[in-house]
């Protein structure tokens, strides 16, 4: 999931778009924006306007809806695949009105109390629409105001009852807030465009770089930072408030080993260079006797940068991918074997032909993704596949947003790195040791290796807890 928000632009929509379309590998199952217009005279009516679909970012926003997007203020969202089938009314941000305030969040992360604050909501009288934590949020915050608090208190205090993952982002009337949670588990960062008095927060660098925005700083652990401005002509002003004492940071490292652009700086690592000394500790851990190493593309490329560097091994691209490969395709007939992952990538067999050859990927969750490329190098003629992963064995699911599946379809649960090594087909299989991992980062104490070693920085309460916090539908309660 990732987040946008912009203030003080003319075309805050628009920007908001492209800093949506720069992070589209965060979340490609629906997008959303909302832009709002400040009143210029006293008594003028606020104009808001948001749009949501399911799909990608150019699919969901048309120029001609974009342009009716009007504002100078806009925050966006576009959501990853989560378990169940996609559904529009999921689509962030969610707006709610409510007394005369319009309120529109959008959340990066998960929470593992949302059923039962849920619930404690609903004996109050609060009708959810959607299974989101942004609109739990939403009446938290709504709830709070109502008790008297002003915006930002509101959101402190749904933030306060909260426990899990969050990056927040918040559109009222006049602010636009930015929260993270007291761990700094999911990236939020503030940005200016230079020269400007425009703001700009993403989730990743990258999309400052589209927006010709320089990056000020991160939003720290536990802090909320309110912009506002007063009036339409008037200049924004920041003001940080820490929300909660952060404990310390727990970042998550899957951002660092899959999830982020290269091109992004994120938790204060640079992704690129970060996923390079991952590939050249691994070659340390385990070098090969091969002829090439190649990557399985994308999530595996800056990975087998470092190790060919590391190994002294020539870096070949003998797998190529089809760039235009959509979300729906037309079914295969049943005789055209394996079509779905050959539509996407297809072994340059005169090549292989012969040779042994070092694949490299980012992880092995279930093992179809590397099972099926591996038959493919054989096919094709390969010696020798041998495997190198950059990550430590997967064995636990994500409870803050990362979407692995239950334990029981988790191949490294149930099989040791040799029986995986023989299920997949390979000569050799390495995984990046933890020890590895933590080596190359500058700051290894600063990560949450939940998904690696079961240690939870925010514990799930009971089994109820650990299901919501992983999208499992949440049941109608039955009192
Ligand atoms: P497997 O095929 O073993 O189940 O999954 C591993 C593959 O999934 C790797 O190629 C990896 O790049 C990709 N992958 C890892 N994490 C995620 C994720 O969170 N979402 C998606 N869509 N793919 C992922
Ligand atoms: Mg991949």
């Amino acid at each position: 999931m990732s987040l946008i928000g912009i203030y003080n632009h003319p075309k805050a929509a628009k920007m908001a778009y492209f800093g949506l379309y720069a992070q589209q590998h965060r979340g490609q199952q629906s997008a959303g924006i909302v832009s709002r217009r400040p009143p210029k005279r006293e008594g003028e009516v606020l104009q808001i306007c948001e749009h949501l679909g399911l799909g990608l970012v150019p699919d969901v926003f048309p120029e001609e809806i974009l342009n009716r997007l009007r504002g100078s203020r806009a925050i966006g969202h576009v959501l990853y695949s989560r378990s169940g089938s996609p559904s529009l009314r999921d689509a962030e941000p969610f707006r709610i009105q409510h007394r005369g305030i319009d309120l529109s969040v959008a959340h990066n992360g998960a929470l593992l109390n949302a059923k039962s604050l849920r619930l404690r909501m609903e004996k109050l009288g609060a009708i959810f629409h959607t299974a989101t934590d942004s609109e739990l949020f939403a009446h938290l915050i709504i709830d709070a105001m109502e008790k008297g608090d002003k915006l930002p208190e509101a959101v402190a205090a749904a933030c306060k009852e909260v426990r899990g993952a969050f990056s927040l982002l918040v559109l009222g009337n006049d602010q636009m807030i930015a929260v993270r949670d007291p761990l700094g588990i999911k990236p939020l960062s503030i940005a200016r465009v230079e020269k400007t008095d425009t703001w700009v927060l993403a989730s990743e660098t990258c999309a400052f770089d589209l927006l010709e925005a320089q990056k000020v700083r991160s939003v720290r652990p536990g802090e909320m930072v309110v912009i506002e401005a007063d009036g339409a002509l008037a200049s924004p002003t920041l003001t940080s408030i820490q929300w909660a004492d952060s404990p310390g940071c727990k970042h998550c490292v899957f951002e660092l080993v899959y999830f982020a652009r290269p091109d992004s700086v994120v938790f204060g690592e640079e992704v690129y260079s970060c996923r390079k000394r991952m590939g050249i500790q691994a070659a340390r851990e385990a070098p090969c006797e091969a002829d090439c190493v190649m990557p399985l593309p994308d999530s595996g490329v800056y990975f087998a940068l470092g190790y060919a560097q590391g190994a002294g091994l020539p870096y070949e691209h003998a797998m190529i991918r089809n760039h235009y490969v959509g979300r729906t395709f037309i079914q295969p007939t049943q005789e055209m074997r394996s079509f779905d992952v050959r539509i996407k990538l297809n072994p340059v067999s005169g090549f292989i032909r012969g040779r042994r050859v070092v694949i490299a990927d980012d992880s092995i969750v279930r093992g179809t993704t590397v099972r099926g490329r591996t038959s493919h190098l054989r096919e094709a003629g390969a010696r020798e596949v041998h495997f190198r992963v950059s990550s430590p064995p997967v064995k636990f699911p994500c409870l803050y947003g990362v979407d692995f599946p239950s334990r029981e379809e988790l191949i490294a649960v149930h099989k040791t790195n040799e029986e995986i090594r023989e299920y997949i087909g390979l000569d050799s299989l390495h995984h990046l040791t933890l020890e590895g991992l933590k080596a190359i980062l500058e700051k290894p104490e600063d990560f949450c290796y939940a998904c690696f070693d079961g240690n939870y920085p925010v514990p799930p309460n009971d089994e109820e807890e650990a299901a919501a916090a992983r999208g499992l539908r949440i049941e109608q309660p039955e009192d």
